[in-house]
């Protein structure tokens, strides 16, 4: 098995270095990341200037670019093989309910779905710097022996939350859906030392909505959560009333 990791927290990451060592235990591994932390990207692809990458140790290629970015120069570059599968994280921090739209480690594995390539997204649901990312890696290296035997549905990869907990202490992965966030964002409002305006968007309180069977819900109980997410973004069920419509 050959497996492509990247992430958005930066080449230099505690989660992707737990990533790396026990992938490598199942897979040959070669990882390209963005050379700084590009969290919050999304799906953003570098078009209009250059793109440098450097190889700073054995396997793993530091990219002055997004997750999106990366993936794109792994696979078409820098990796002398088609990879079997894409890793993306291990993330500091969740990346649940509507936060999967802002993700950089969500857009990478949606990258690769879009390259024909099976991907899973993995963070960790911590709100400070993050303890336990071996357990999630161990975790994330056992799951992409599963998706290489069994393949993943068209257009489809996982987004994979696990809770900040020691090994013993996770509780077994349930199947979820994307939950949904009440979201309160903040706009601090400032002057900068030479008289400026400036606005810094923050967060306020994380509160999500109590959703049985969601992302949320899963994590919350200290159990690992596995969400199929899908390419097609169409709200199938909307079609019907849309063509109701009279539009002229
Ligand atoms: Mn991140």
């Amino acid at each position: 098995m050959k497996i492509l990791l990247t992430n958005d927290d930066g080449v230099h990451a505690a989660g992707l270095a737990a990533l790396i060592r026990r992938v490598s235990e199942v897979a040959q591994v070669v990882t390209v990341a963005p050379d700084r932390e590009q969290s919050a990207v999304s799906h953003a692809l570098t078009l209009h200037h250059p793109l440098r990458a450097a190889r700073i140790a054995d396997n793993v290629f530091s990219v002055e670019g997004t997750p999106t970015d990366c993936v794109n120069l792994g696979i078409h570059s820098l990796l002398s093989f088609r990879p079997d599968l894409v890793i993306s994280g291990i993330n500091r921090g969740a990346n649940l309910c509507d936060d999967v739209t802002y993700s950089g480690t969500v857009a990478a594995a949606m990258e690769a779905t879009l390259m024909g390539i099976p991907a899973i997204a993995v963070s960790l649901a911590t709100r400070n710097a993050g303890e336990h990312y071996d357990a999630a890696a161990l975790f994330a290296a056992r799951l992409a022996v599963t998706v290489f035997e069994k393949g993943l549905p068209p257009d489809t990869f996982l987004n994979v939350n696990v809770p900040d907990l020691p090994q013993d202490k996770l509780l077994p992965p349930i199947i979820t859906c994307q939950g949904k966030r009440s979201y309160e964002g903040t706009i601090v409002d400032n002057v900068d030392p030479r008289g400026r305006s400036y606005y810094w968007i923050g967060t306020a309180d994380q509160s999500f909505k109590e959703v049985p069977g969601s992302d949320y819900d899963a994590v919350a109980h200290g159990h690992i959560s596995i969400t199929p997410l899908h390419i097609d973004l169409t709200n199938h069920a909307s079609i019907a009333l849309l063509k109701g419509w009279e539009l002229r």
